[in-house]
């Protein structure tokens, strides 16, 4: 699914927390390796996580794991390099990255 599908479907709560951390400035890096694999360390209070987001050559989301306890659904270290993506426009994609406001996806559902 694209980026904004994915950022839809996270839940309100990890979209919050999400933004919060890259508001914060907890990214401390990212990189982007030629499998199209999106890596970012997000510093949280006592450890720092793993968040990782596959897409494939469209740009699509096809899979995403983190390190920390949320197990089955996207975690807010998930939403927030989701949302890092997102709002940097990091794909290049400027119609996609202006369909969403980053407060909508917080105060919807
Ligand atoms: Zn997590």
């Amino acid at each position: 699914m694209t980026i904004d599908d994915f950022l839809e479907e996270i839940t309100p709560y990890a979209i919050d927390r999400g933004l919060h951390y890259y508001e914060r400035g907890a990214m401390e890096n990212y990189e982007r390796d030629s499998n199209n694999r999106w890596t970012a360390k997000i510093k949280a209070l006592k450890e720092t996580y793993t968040a990782t987001l596959q897409m494939d050559d469209n740009n699509l989301i096809t899979g995403y794991s983190c390190n920390c306890c949320d197990k089955d659904i996207a975690c807010k270290h998930i939403a927030a390099i989701a949302l890092m993506i997102h709002s940097e426009n990091l794909l290049g994609e400027n119609r996609r990255a202006m369909e969403i406001d980053m407060k909508d996806l917080i105060s919807t559902n």
